[in-house]
């Protein structure tokens, strides 16, 4: 018989598992929730473009992202560009992005900057990843490099991408950060090479789209999966959350179809309405209802969520205690990003480090690698902050964010002038990947999840690498292999 299959969550996980059980031959039904496919890589509008909503390189070395957007049939579309890296320290703007410009650091004098170099040689090298999970990022990297350069470097760029939460982060996170930028250095004159699609994310989620409703996948935007459980029968039921709207919107039943995937909505909505994010568009609560006829069961042989393992274990009301507190014990870091178009470039740099006070902790300048002619001649610069989930950032008005950060650069940038930023949007997501702290991989739940036929698969099961696209679509193939692999799922 078929086997009927529920993914939940549209990232690059659920969509690279629904087309891998739609080749071995099952009936695949995609869950999501926002109005869109894509999870953390999905893209918006901006000054009229659609771009990525949260910046997105491919990097030489990730096999697995080629192969995959290969397999999409966009091997024609791949751009590759030298790049080059910045650093802002004690209020100067710097280039490292050779040994020679790493040598004239100057920062830091000549013994620390050979320890520095030492250290991010070392890691390199390192294979056994478990034996750094016993030992905190700041022991390891002051032992390796020091103090001072601790103090003067590593903390600054560490607190930048988990805030507080470095104190508690062990040594593997450092790690697969250089494993993976040394994996992007070519030999020679060790320059990185960094790739995109042309037309960004919206281009391979659209032929993503299109590939997935080819093979048969059903893909339900708008449809938050509330609860998950086992009958007796041995079906798996699925629930949705009823879709809310304001009062004043018009009770109108829509079938939707967006730019990216045709499909069946599974809760009703009103158009141009995500059923899922409350705060999109803002409603007050007062008067927020619910459509009486919205929220919908369906029944599967099998469920995979891939959504974040606290939101899993809320869904998963028949889970063993000691399941569930492993899942909820999973401790996320969110992100604000702001996209901010501007008529012009602020520098050659695609990642400009900052290790200086300043209200976002790093500097993506999107136009140093894509061809400016996609904006309209216009650069795209990404100011991400990356901040814990209930951190007070994410509830300030977007005017605020905006003022603070044009703040900043106004006080980096001399020559930066606000009349010439002609779009600024705000992402904001509170769980974007797991902190991985002491021993985190050894109290990790299993995939399989206490509840017969239902498995967890997430983020969080990339214990050794950071997360990136490559990371998640390996993953996925791997799970498909051990759980599903060499199987036809169709009768
Ligand atoms: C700022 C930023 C920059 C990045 N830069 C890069 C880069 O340069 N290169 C790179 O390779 N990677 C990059 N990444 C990482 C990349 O985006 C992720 O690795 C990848 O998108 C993760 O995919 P996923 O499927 O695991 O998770 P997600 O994309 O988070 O997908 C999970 C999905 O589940 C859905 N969901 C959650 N709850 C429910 C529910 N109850 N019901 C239904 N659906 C639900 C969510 O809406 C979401 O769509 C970046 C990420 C960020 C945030």
């Amino acid at each position: 018989m078929t086997q009927n299959i529920a993914i939940v969550g549209t990232g690059f996980l659920g969509m690279t598992l629904a087309m891998r059980l739609a080749d071995a031959g099952a009936k695949v039904t995609l869950y999501e929730s926002a109005a869109e496919i894509g999870g953390l890589a999905s893209v918006w509008e901006i000054n009229n473009i659609i771009w990525d909503k949260h910046y997105h390189v491919v990097l030489a070395s990730d096999k697995y992202t080629r192969d995959l957007f290969v397999e999409l049939g966009l091997a024609d579309d791949f751009r590759w560009v030298e790049t080059k890296t910045g650093f802002y320290t004690d209020g100067e703007l710097l280039s490292m992005s050779d040994t020679l410009e790493f040598l004239k650091f100057p920062p830091l004098g000549i013994i620390s900057k050979l320890r520095l170099g030492a250290t991010i040689f070392y890691a390199s090298r390192v294979k056994d990843w478990k034996r750094l999970e016993k030992v905190t990022v700041e022991e390891w990297l002051t032992k390796l490099s020091g103090r001072k350069t601790f103090e003067k470097i590593w903390k600054p760029l560490l607190k930048a991408k988990l805030g507080e939460a470095y104190k508690e982060t062990a040594a593997s996170f450092i790690w697969a950060t250089i494993q993976r930028m040394y994996s992007a250095r070519r030999s020679g004159m060790k320059r990185e090479m960094f790739g995109y699609i042309k037309g960004g994310y919206a281009r391979v989620l659209e032929r993503f789209g299109e590939v997935l409703v080819e093979k048969g996948v059903e893909i339900r935007l708008n449809s938050r999966v509330q609860q998950i459980e086992r009958l007796d029968s041995g079906k798996i039921k699925v629930s949705t959350a009823a879709a809310r709207r304001g009062k004043d919107t018009k009770p109108q039943v829509v079938r939707q179809r967006t730019k990216y995937a045709s499909f069946q909505a599974g809760a009703v909505v009103a158009p141009g309405f995500s059923g899922a994010f409350l705060s999109e568009p803002k409603t007050d609560g007062g008067t927020v209802v619910q459509f009486p006829d919205a929220g919908t069961d369906s029944y599967f042989d099998k469920v995979i969520l891939t959504c974040p393992s606290n939101t899993a274990a809320k869904m998963l009301i028949q889970a063993e205690p000691a399941e569930r507190k492993m899942l909820e014990s999973i401790r996320y870091q969110g992100i604000v990003c702001a996209s901010v178009m501007m008529k012009c470039s602020l520098s050659d740099f695609y990642v400009t480090n900052i290790t200086d006070d300043t209200p976002f902790t790093g500097i993506i300048e999107m136009t140093a690698i894509v061809d400016k002619r996609e904006f309209e001649r216009n650069a795209l610069v990404y100011l991400p902050r990356y901040i814990a989930p209930d951190d007070e950032l994410f509830d300030r008005s977007d005017e605020e964010i905006e003022r603070q950060f044009l703040d900043g650069l106004e006080r980096m940038y001399p020559k930066f002038r606000r009349k010439d930023v002609v779009a600024f949007k705000i992402s904001r997501v509170r769980q974007v990947f797991p902190v991985p702290v002491l021993r985190y991989s050894e109290s990790l739940a299993d995939k399989r999840s206490t509840v017969e036929g239902v498995y967890v698969v997430n983020s969080s099961h990339i214990v050794n690498g950071t997360l990136n696209i490559n990371e998640t679509v390996q993953l996925a193939e791997n799970f498909f292999a051990e759980e599903f692999g060499g199987r036809t799922l169709a009768s």
